[in-house]
């Protein structure tokens, strides 16, 4: 590991303020000269493996703003302060009772050693686990632009069938982000340019051709809360995850659905897909398909083919496809069942 220089500012304002003095517009993750850390968890691995390597690194525990350690649950929504270790939330009665799909998903995602340690907003900006990104020796595109996808024809099971391109095949594997973009959530953030707030759907970039540039933040901006509003989809919610063992894995398949139903028919869906996609995935087609109709093993099966109908498997991917459609129809009718 590289050398850095550690700091613990104590207010958000002096963090934005050091982290503008030594980053410029167009850092991104892996180069930049300045970055955060909170719980560590991603961030450190990547250090040890030489592949982040900040100058300085701007610890954010020490912040004294409280709302950064709150999770404040309303009639109008719940707010998580950015700070809020992952485990906090999981474990909060009113978010199981008004939110199951944000426990179910925060749950789900890591071991309680890692649910402890990690931040929200942390979790949400999780950076991939492609293998070839992980070793530096490889080429990698994300890792170092320009220099190649070692991935393309390499073992690239694990790898992502929606939202790809030339570019870059890599996972999105966090849980958490499917259930916010599913339920609408907001990002509030600080930076150098003043306070802002981000649709959750917006806050992810496809790869496109500059796959190094993973959100819409700037190098100095901070996620100071996340706010979900109280949606009538939110309570009969769940998160539904597939891997290759039981625990400490990450999805090959993941679904997010909250439903609004009248009887038995779908007055409004929302659906996201994790373990399939380079971003978090609102499924749009498939809620579309679903207004209106009576939920059953059909229509959630015609649902689930049009989530997949732009899919693109690689050699050694394309059983997620149908892994991701039987996945979403399982999500779909187990919520519909819930009692609410
Ligand atoms: Fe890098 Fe993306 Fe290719 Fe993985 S898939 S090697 S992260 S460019």
């Amino acid at each position: 590991m590289r050398p850095f220089i550690y700091e613990r500012p104590t207010d958000v304002s002096a963090a934005v303020a050091i982290a503008s003095r030594f980053t410029t517009e167009d850092d991104q993750p892996t180069r930049a000269n300045a970055q955060f850390i909170a719980g560590g968890t991603n961030l450190a691995d990547y250090m040890k493996l030489g592949v982040a390597a900040p100058n300085r690194l701007l610890d954010l525990n020490r912040l004294e703003e409280p709302g950064l350690r709150q999770i404040r649950v309303t009639d109008d929504g719940v707010r998580f302060g950015a700070l809020v270790r992952m485990g906090e939330a999981a474990d909060h009665g009113e978010v199981k009772r008004r939110y199951p799909v944000i426990a179910d998903s925060l749950r789900l995602a890591a071991s309680g050693q890692i649910r402890n340690m990690a931040s929200l907003a942390g979790n949400v900006l999780q950076r991939t686990r492609c293998e070839y990104f992980r070793e530096p020796s490889w080429a990698c595109n994300k890792r170092v632009p320009g220099s190649g996808c070692a991935a393309m024809e390499g073992f690239n099971r694990q790898h992502a069938v929606l939202g790809a391109s030339d570019a870059c095949i890599a996972t999105y594997h966090g849980d958490f982000a499917q259930a916010l973009i599913a339920l609408d959530a907001v990002i509030r953030a600080e930076g150098s340019r003043g306070a802002r707030e981000i649709p959750f759907a917006r806050l992810h970039r496809l790869p496109r051709d500059t796959p190094h540039i993973e959100t819409d933040l700037a190098a100095d901006e901070i996620i100071t809360a996340i706010e979900v509003p109280a949606l009538p989809w939110a309570r009969r919610s769940r998160y539904l995850k597939i891997r290759d063992r039981e625990s400490y894995a990450f999805a090959l398949a993941s679904a997010a659905v909250a439903l609004d139903l009248d009887g038995d028919s779908v007055r409004e869906a929302r659906i996201a897909l994790g373990g399939l996609a380079t971003v978090p995935w609102r499924a749009g087609e498939a809620e579309a398909a679903l207004q209106g109709k009576k939920l059953d093993e059909a229509s959630a099966g015609a649902a689930a083919d049009a989530a997949f109908a732009g899919a693109e498997p690689r050699q050694h991917n394309a059983f997620k496809i149908e892994l991701g459609k039987r996945t979403l129809v399982r999500a779909l009718l187990e919520t519909r069942d819930m009692k609410v």
